[in-house]
């Protein structure tokens, strides 16, 4: 890893006056050093990317998936240099951390074939009275430079969601990483620029989101926001935007439901300690909470219990390492204090729950009511409670009480349950017979309720970077 890092200005490696230090999350070292763009810097990374507006537009759509496909290339060849990369920086475990590359290749992937799909659409113009005569078609355009504003808890594969699809509808784009985690960005970066991007198109700006994000989200160089974090933040976007189009990509409190008739209790277990304490629970998907049926709920605590108790903590560098440390020690005490709390309002701890440093054992509560801070918020730690509910019904509407509608899961063998529930609980996404931890790239993702507003996901976040043109020929002159 290197141990310098510059931030970049419109393809430019720059130094400015100020650096910040990048620790490893588990052995608190500082693991490089990163420049941080200031006021100065950002104006510059803007006029960069209003300049670069015409060469963007300018630059054919075989040619824009040619890059894309090439900078795909160039991660896979780093792939393991990545995976440390954000193991250290993120202290997301080393196989999660893989997988997050591997995802991130295949993202790119889909979104360079996605490129050269950018298309309108006729339209019978006729249709109405004052279209006689008249043909139509809408022509999607690139809507201008791109601000992208990320968390810290995928560091690469999320500034990808943001970075490859801009430049697929022909974009300049400003990435804004996460002050923890910059360095996984700016190698994303590198390899847009390595692969050909005309340099102008990008810039990559570390540095406070107090700063150089509220810089970006107020511009009016700037026509598309592209966020990724908190329901705070996001809320805090969307109210000083100003005139632009803003895409929210928020938190949540997943729920999953164990229904009576489960075909494969151990798999359900399985996924459900998987999608609760993955990357120590900072998973927007990540199961919070988990209903199961009073027919099945003792056999579930007592596997759900065992295997959790199995999970290995340590350095997220070695392989075998389930979980690692939080973000930040300040996050670990957080999280102590919402359990802390939950156990004086009469919830039980059934085991975890100890903090160390920045680790924090991951946690099963029960005996937990709704008005309790760790069902009705977002943890976003390794925290799940479980409850016992009397009907499959019971299960479903409790998934739905959660002012959050990301994901949710449902294991039944039951086809008219299944349908039930799809039908039933207000989310973005639901997963029969897995955990709601479950989105691949190119699904479209968008969350219901205070989770999210417009859509990621390969085609669909190219047609948000888009604008559309209406194109009318007035046969009757
Ligand atoms: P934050 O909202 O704290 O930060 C996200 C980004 O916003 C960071 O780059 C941050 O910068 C920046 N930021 C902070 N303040 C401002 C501001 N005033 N203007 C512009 N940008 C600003 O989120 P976390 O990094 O803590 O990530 C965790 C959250 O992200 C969770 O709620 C999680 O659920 C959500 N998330 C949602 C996903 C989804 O797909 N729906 C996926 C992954 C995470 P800085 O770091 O400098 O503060």
């Amino acid at each position: 890893m290197k141990d310098s890092y510059k931030l970049i200005i419109g393809g430019r490696e720059t130094e400015s006056s100020k650096t910040q230090k990048v620790f490893d999350k588990y052995t608190n070292q500082a693991i490089a050093e990163v420049f941080i763009a200031g006021p100065a810097e950002t104006d510059r990374a803007l006029k960069c990317a209003a300049n670069a507006r015409r060469i963007m537009a300018d630059l054919p759509a075989h040619r824009r998936a040619a890059i894309i496909r090439k900078a795909a290339g160039i991660l896979e060849d780093k792939k393991e240099e990545l995976a440390v990369t954000i193991a250290r920086e993120a202290g997301k475990p080393l196989r999660y951390s893989r997988a997050e590359v591997e995802r991130c290749v295949e993202n790119i992937e889909y979104i360079s074939e996605e490129a050269k799909r950018i298309h309108g659409e006729t339209m019978p113009i006729d249709a109405g009275k004052s279209g006689e005569g008249r043909v139509g078609h809408y022509e999607r355009h690139p809507i201008g430079v791109v601000a992208a504003v990320t968390p810290f808890n995928f560091p690469l594969n999320l500034a990808a969601h943001k970075v490859a699809p801009a430049i697929a509808a022909g974009c300049p784009v400003i990435l804004k990483p996460a002050t923890a985690t910059p360095l996984s960005g700016i190698e994303l970066a590198r390899a847009f620029i390595e692969a050909g991007l005309p340099p102008e198109a990008i810039s990559v700006l570390p540095g406070p989101g107090s700063e150089v994000g509220e810089m970006l989200i107020k511009d009016s160089r700037v026509s598309k926001i592209s966020f990724t974090g908190s329901r705070e933040v996001g809320e805090h976007i969307i109210r000083n935007a100003g005139l632009k189009r803003v895409t929210l990509e928020l938190g949540s409190n997943s729920a999953v439901v164990i229904d009576r008739d489960v075909e494969d209790l151990d798999y359900a277990v399985k996924r459900c300690i998987l999608g609760a304490f993955y990357n120590q629970g900072q998973v927007c998907i990540s199961v919070q909470r988990i209903y199961v049926h009073q027919d099945r709920h003792a056999e579930f605590m007592d596997k759900f219990i065992k295997g959790t108790k199995k999970l290995k903590i340590g350095n997220p560098v070695d392989a075998d390492t389930d979980i690692g440390p939080m973000i930040a020690s300040s996050e670990a005490d957080r999280v102590q204090g919402w359990v802390e709390e939950a156990v004086a309002q009469g919830a039980r701890v059934l085991c975890g729950g100890k903090k160390e440093g920045s680790i924090y054992y991951p946690a099963i509560l029960a005996n937990t009511t709704p008005e309790m801070k760790v069902v009705k918020e977002e943890i976003f730690g390794p925290v799940a409670v479980v409850e016992k509910v009397s009907s499959f019904e019971e299960g479903i509407n409790s998934c739905d009480q959660s002012q959050y509608g990301l994901q949710a899961g449902i294991f039944t063998s039951n086809i008219n349950r299944a349908l039930t529930a799809v039908k039933r609980i207000n989310v973005g996404g639901i997963l029969i017979n897995d955990f709601p931890s479950y989105r691949i790239d190119h699904m479209p993702y968008g969350g219901n309720k205070n989770s999210g507003l417009g859509r990621e996901g390969a085609k669909f976040a190219i047609e948000e970077m888009t604008t559309l043109r209406m194109v009318i020929f007035n046969l009757n002159k």
